[in-house]
């Protein structure tokens, strides 16, 4: 699981902590200075981590804190509100219309990371909150990728609107939310194609969709293993076409837990989901207090 060693490092800078009594400044700088190695270690970007010990240490080493009863407690509670405040603070929720009104969501991402199947994910759990979601299939470049979606589609019992290879994505788009309209589903999700790498023929595709269809959420799908690519792409993904969300895949494989604790920070853009495992009901919510819990045990 995620942030083990993270958490295993942390826990033993906070043991110490809490192990004395009083706390001198220097005490509290030199156990500061080790969270932010472990930090660094867990691949955590490195001005986050700059801009949190900076904070933290702002609120640490004050009379406050240093002339309480329980110091090495207030430490610990102070890295742990950062941490939460670090990954936003509060749960956000895709935004949808209320009623019949359609949301269209445009799914995007890099080849592999994840996307056709958190497409299905996502529309899974819209399905079980009560909304009619129509996938759809505008990857052309791939014909697995629309049968990908497909089979998880039916999987999740989700309608799915293909035209095949022959259209350009935009016009699928369009023709999809005018089949939706029709037909009563209130979530339309496009699962966009992916690349191996960030290139101007992928962005100009995605940019297109969004200045010739009314997008209201454009999710960006990383996998978390990635580490700091994922903030990377997250970031340029943000500075080229805007997106209102990240969803991190593959945090059950991801050892370190680096993206996660940066996205945020460096995008402003919050996570909305992560994905926990390979099958199409792991998919949790973004809880940032129960993260840095997780982390900080
Ligand atoms: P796409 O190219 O971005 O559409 O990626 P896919 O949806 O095809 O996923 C690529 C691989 O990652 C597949 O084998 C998925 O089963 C796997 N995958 C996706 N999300 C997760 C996750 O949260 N955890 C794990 N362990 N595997 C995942």
């Amino acid at each position: 699981m995620a942030f083990d060693n993270l958490s295993e490092k942390l826990q033993n800078v906070f043991k110490n902590l809490r192990g004395k009594g009083r706390l001198s400044e220097a005490d509290v700088k030199a156990a500061l200075k080790e969270v932010k190695m472990a930090l660094l270690e867990a691949d955590v970007n490195f001005k986050v981590v700059k801009n949190f010990i900076k904070s933290v240490e702002e609120r640490a080493i004050g009379q406050d804190v240093m002339s309480s009863l329980t110091p090495g407690q207030m430490v610990i509670k102070i890295v742990n509100e950062e941490m939460v405040k670090l990954m936003g603070d509060q749960t956000t929720e895709i935004a949808l219309k209320s009623g019949n009104e359609i949301t269209v969501i445009m799914m995007c991402g890099l080849q592999g990371a994840g996307k056709t199947t958190t497409t299905a994910k996502i529309a899974g759990k819209l399905k079980s909150k009560g909304k009619k979601p129509l996938l759809v299939a505008c990857d052309i470049y791939r014909p697995a990728a629309i049968k990908q979606l497909q089979v998880n589609g039916e999987k999740q019992g989700v309608n799915v609107f293909s035209m095949g290879d022959g259209h350009k994505p935009v016009n699928i788009a369009k023709a999809a939310i005018e089949h939706a309209a029709k037909n009563g589903f209130n979530v339309v999700i496009l699962d966009t194609a992916g690349r191996l790498h960030i290139d101007e023929e992928m962005m100009e595709e995605l940019i297109e969709i969004k200045t010739n269809v009314e997008i209201h959420q454009a999710i960006l799908v990383v996998d978390a293993m990635t580490g700091q690519d994922a903030v990377n792409v997250s970031e340029m993904f943000n500075e080229k076409i805007g997106i209102d969300g990240v969803i991190l895949t593959k945090l059950d494989g991801d050892t370190r837990g680096g993206a996660a604790l940066s996205i945020r920070a460096v995008t402003g853009r919050p996570i909305l989901y992560v994905g926990m495992g390979e099958k199409l009901s792991d998919l949790e919510q973004f809880y940032p207090d129960r993260m840095a819990s997780r982390i900080l045990g």
